[in-house]
């Protein structure tokens, strides 16, 4: 037995199924989770000292790869002065200055906790804003586990809204309207129905957690123009894109403005961080400005803004993206060519440094059945046999994939050898 399998039986004692995040339970893949104790650059190590190429990133917040020395000085620094005041302090300024300056559409922000925490708390706003109860959100988009979004839709498009775990009030779940990804048609139709009672649509601008699915042409600016035409708050849930896809996000990218966006991930520099925020006119709702209320002991924790903010100086140098999105293309290029090689039906999509492995024969994929179709036991055989030979993929096929500044040339050639040989076993 090796020390991850000794430690995942410990584990299962007294952690709920041996982990803190279901994900990571390795339930989508087969086999035990593997225990780290290092990373470093773009590796990591596990408790038996392997090394692995990460792609997982910490699921995104890792874009400057481990141990960047900038973050680990900015939060040493910090660390002398104090873990946390309850209390306001200067780095807050500094972060949310830095974030409006880097997401234009942002004119205010508010730090939280986490991504769960931005996404709830932007859409309790959306509803106290507009006075309000209906939310539209998407089959296949996770915008964290708040009762409202742990919804997947009922029979048609304006049927009520089913919960996805026991313990979501039906009654809550009724608010939330699931439409399908890239469907402008289905969205129109509703909202020319009940439009008048959407608080709000939220979707992730570029899908991360069905895999990597781009919006189509159109339809980003079709929600604005919906929301618009209805009185309804646009909300981009960039927990996952922002500052992963475009130094703006998914928004700059797409040049499509929403009226609040929900940060998280990248923001934290790899500490528990989230954030939302958008216009002033909506902002001004929130405590203690306004009647919306929203708070937490630790939000804007001095040693989470100092990495967040070490952190995102550093994406703010010349050429950071385009680097990160050609080392990405490399990589998907590579893995869609060893395959074909190999005569495995398999695709690739990409946004910046997020990527999606897809083994299907669909060329290109834009929604949640295609995703959910493809060949799942080739997707674990992948996984394994590239755990083997130490590349570390999400554990579970419908995670995108997330690519760090230190992923360099000869890291992506070694990911690529590793990947000949588990094609070469499928
Ligand atoms: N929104 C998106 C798009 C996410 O990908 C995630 C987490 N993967 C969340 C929200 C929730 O964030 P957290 O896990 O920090 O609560």
């Amino acid at each position: 037995m090796n020390k991850s399998e000794n430690l995942y039986q410990q584990a299962q004692k007294h952690i709920p199924g041996g982990v803190n995040s279901p994900v990571r339970a390795f339930k989508g893949v087969g086999g035990t989770p593997i225990f780290f104790k290092s990373a470093n650059g773009p590796y990591l190590y596990d408790e038996d000292d392997k090394q692995y190429i990460d792609y997982v990133g910490s699921w995104g917040p890792m874009i400057l790869g481990h141990n960047h020395e900038a973050v680990i000085e900015a939060v040493q620094q910090q660390l002398k002065n104090g873990l946390s005041f309850g209390a306001p302090t200067a780095l807050e300024i500094q972060m949310a200055d830095k974030v409006c300056q880097m997401v234009p559409s942002m004119d205010q922000v508010r730090m939280v906790n986490s991504g769960t925490e931005a996404t709830m708390s932007a859409i309790r706003l959306a509803r106290g804003y507009t006075g309000r109860d209906k939310i539209v959100k998407f089959e296949g988009c996770y915008h964290g586990h708040a009762d409202s979004l742990l919804v997947k839709a009922g029979s048609g498009a304006l049927t009520l809204g089913v919960p996805t775990s026991p313990g979501v009030p039906a009654d809550l779940a009724n608010h939330t309207i699931t439409l399908s990804f890239n469907d402008l048609d289905e969205v129109e139709t509703v909202f020319k129905e009940i439009g008048e009672q959407i608080a709000c649509i939220i979707v992730e601008p570029v899908a991360g957690n069905m895999n990597c699915i781009p919006p189509v042409p159109g339809f980003l600016e079709g929600l604005r123009r919906v929301c618009d035409q209805h009185g309804s708050v646009l909300i981009f849930d960039e927990v996952m894109t922002g500052f992963r896809v475009a130094k703006g996000g998914a928004q700059a990218f797409y040049n499509v403005t929403p009226d609040l966006t929900a940060l998280g991930k990248i923001i934290g520099g790899g500490m528990p961080v989230g954030a939302f925020g958008g216009k002033q006119a909506i902002m001004d709702h929130l405590a203690p400005t306004g009647p919306v209320y929203q708070a937490g002991t630790l939000s804007g924790n001095p040693v989470a803004m100092a990495a967040g903010l070490a952190t995102l100086q550093q994406l703010e140098q010349l050429g950071f993206y385009e680097k990160l999105t050609t080392t990405t293309s490399k990589l998907t290029a590579g893995l869609t060519e060893l395959a074909n090689s190999h005569g495995i039906d398999f695709t690739t999509q990409q946004v910046g440094g997020m990527f999606g492995l897809f083994f299907t024969t669909d060329k290109e994929i834009t929604s949640y059945q295609q995703a959910a179709s493809c060949n799942l036991e080739q997707f674990k055989a992948f996984f394994h046999a590239m755990l083997e030979q130490g590349v570390y993929l999400a554990p579970s096929a419908f995670e995108a994939g997330f690519v760090s500044i230190t992923h360099t040339n000869a890291v992506i050639e070694k990911t690529l050898a590793a990947a000949s040989v588990a094609f070469s076993k499928l």
